[in-house]
C-alpha cells in the first residue's frame, strides 16, 4: 500500500474498500500519524470545528442477562450474589434525580433479563416517560428487541412499535460487538446473530427510530473483523441513513471471564484505539458524528482521539455500572467544565447538544 497517495485519494472523495481499512488497522510506527491528521482533516470537512455532547443520565434497570456474554463483567443470572432487578419506585427515583439534574437524555443500561416480555419494556418506557415529560429516553438493544419478540410471540417490527409508542426516542446500536458470527461465537454466543442485528435495526430505521452505531473492539477479533464490521455499518447507512454516530467501545478486560480464562486479550493497546477512531472517520464517509467514550478510554486518550477523527465528547452519564464492572478505574460523571478544558486545549468550542445532534 502506497500510504501517501492512499491517503491524498481520501481527501479527493476516494470510498476506501474493507481491504484498505484492514491494511489501515494493521499499520503501525510513524505513518500511524498521517492517517491520524488526515482523519483530522476529513472531521473538520465533515463536522467542523464544535466538540459536542448531551447531558444525560444512564439508568440501571437490571444487571440480571440470559445472556452472560464472555466480555462483559456486570450480566448475572438470577440468584448471584449482587445480582438485581430495580421496580417501579426505584427507576422512578432514579428519574427525578435526572431531572433534577436537567439532563435532555435518559440512557437506560440493562441486562437482558430472561423473564422481561414487551409489556415488561413498555410499562418501564411509561414509567420513565411519565416521570421525565420531554426527556429524550434512548434505550434497548436490538437483542433486547429479539427477546422481548420471542417471549410475547409477536414479530419484532410490532415490539418496535410498541416501544415507540410508549415513549421510546431511539434505539440503542448496542449489541453489535463484532458482527462477525465466527468472533460472536466466542465472545457472545448467546447474542443474536450479526444479520439479525443488521435486520433489527434496518426495521427501526425504517420505522424512523434512530439507532446509534457501535463497536466492541480490542478482545478476540482482528483487524479483517473490525473493518468487516465497519463495512457492514456503512452499508446501513447507505441505505438509511437512520445511525446518528458511532460508538467505539473498547474493550475493558481485567473483570471479564472472557479474559480470567485467558481467551481474550488484555484489551485494544493506546495505538489500536486511536487508529480504529481515525480508520472509522475515514471509512465512514456517511457518518457525521464519532464519539468518544470517556469511560472506558480515560480522559487522555479521550482528548487524543478527538483530535484524530472524533467529533463527539458523550454524555455526562453521571453512572456507568457496566464500565465499571468490566474493571475501568473510572466511570461515572464527567463535568462539561472539565469537557471545556480539554476542548479548548485542542482550539475547539464545546457545545451541549440533543440526542439527535441539534446544538443547544
Ligand atoms: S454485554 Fe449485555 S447482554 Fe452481554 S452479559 Fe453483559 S449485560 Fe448481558
Amino acid at each position: 500500500m502506497h500510504l501517501d497517495r492512499l491517503l491524498k485519494d481520501i481527501r479527493e472523495g476516494y470510498r476506501l474498500t474493507e481491504e484498505d481499512a484492514a491494511a489501515l488497522l494493521n499499520i503501525r510506527g510513524r505513518e500511524v500519524f498521517s492517517i491520524l491528521a488526515t482523519a483530522d482533516e476529513m472531521r473538520e470537512k465533515k463536522a467542523g470545528p464544535v466538540i459536542s455532547y448531551v447531558r444525560n443520565q444512564n439508568i440501571h434497570i437490571t444487571n440480571i442477562c440470559k445472556n452472560l456474554c464472555g466480555f462483559c463483567g456486570f450480566g448475572k443470572s438470577p440468584g448471584d450474589e449482587g445480582a438485581y432487578c430495580n421496580d417501579k419506585a426505584d427507576i422512578e427515583k432514579k428519574v427525578a434525580l435526572a431531572v433534577e439534574r436537567k439532563v435532555t437524555e435518559i440512557c437506560l443500561l440493562s441486562g437482558v433479563h430472561p423473564d422481561f416480555t414487551t409489556e415488561s419494556y413498555e410499562e418501564i418506557l411509561n414509567w420513565v416517560t411519565r416521570a421525565a415529560p420531554g426527556v429524550h429516553i434512548h434505550a434497548f438493544s436490538p437483542d433486547e428487541v429479539v427477546h422481548a419478540s420471542s417471549m410475547s410471540g409477536i414479530p419484532t417490527v410490532e415490539v418496535l412499535e410498541r416501544m415507540k409508542k410508549a415513549g421510546l426516542n431511539s434505539l440503542q446500536g448496542t449489541a453489535a460487538e463484532i458482527l462477525d458470527d465466527d468472533v460472536r461465537s466466542v465472545i457472545c454466543p448467546n447474542k443474536l446473530k450479526s444479520g439479525m442485528w443488521a435486520e433489527i435495526i434496518r426495521e427501526a430505521h425504517t420505522m424512523k427510530i434512530p439507532t446509534t452505531a457501535t463497536i466492541m473492539y480490542g478482545s478476540y477479533e482482528h483487524a479483517r473483523d473490525r473493518a468487516r464490521h465497519l463495512s457492514i455499518l456503512r452499508e446501513i447507512q447507505d441505505e438509511t441513513q437512520g445511525f446518528t454516530e458511532l460508538v467505539p467501545l473498547t474493550y475493558i478486560h481485567t473483570g471479564t471471564p472472557l479474559y480470567q480464562q485467558g481467551i481474550a486479550r488484555p484489551g485494544a493497546t493506546g495505538m489500536e484505539d486511536i487508529l480504529l477512531v481515525a480508520v472509522s472517520r475515514l471509512f465512514l464517509d456517511n457518518f457525521k458524528n464519532i464519539q468518544v467514550s470517556w469511560g472506558k478510554l480515560g480522559l487522555k486518550m479521550s482528548q487524543l482521539s478527538l483530535a484524530s477523527g472524533a467529533n463527539d465528547f458523550a454524555g455526562t452519564m453521571f453512572a456507568d455500572d457496566v464500565t465499571k464492572d468490566a474493571g475501568a478505574e473510572s466511570a461515572e460523571y464527567l463535568d462539561p467544565s472539565v469537557m471545556e478544558r480539554i476542548a479548548g486545549d485542542l482550539g475547539r468550542p464545546l457545545r451541549q447538544r440533543t440526542t439527535l445532534y441539534n446544538l443547544l
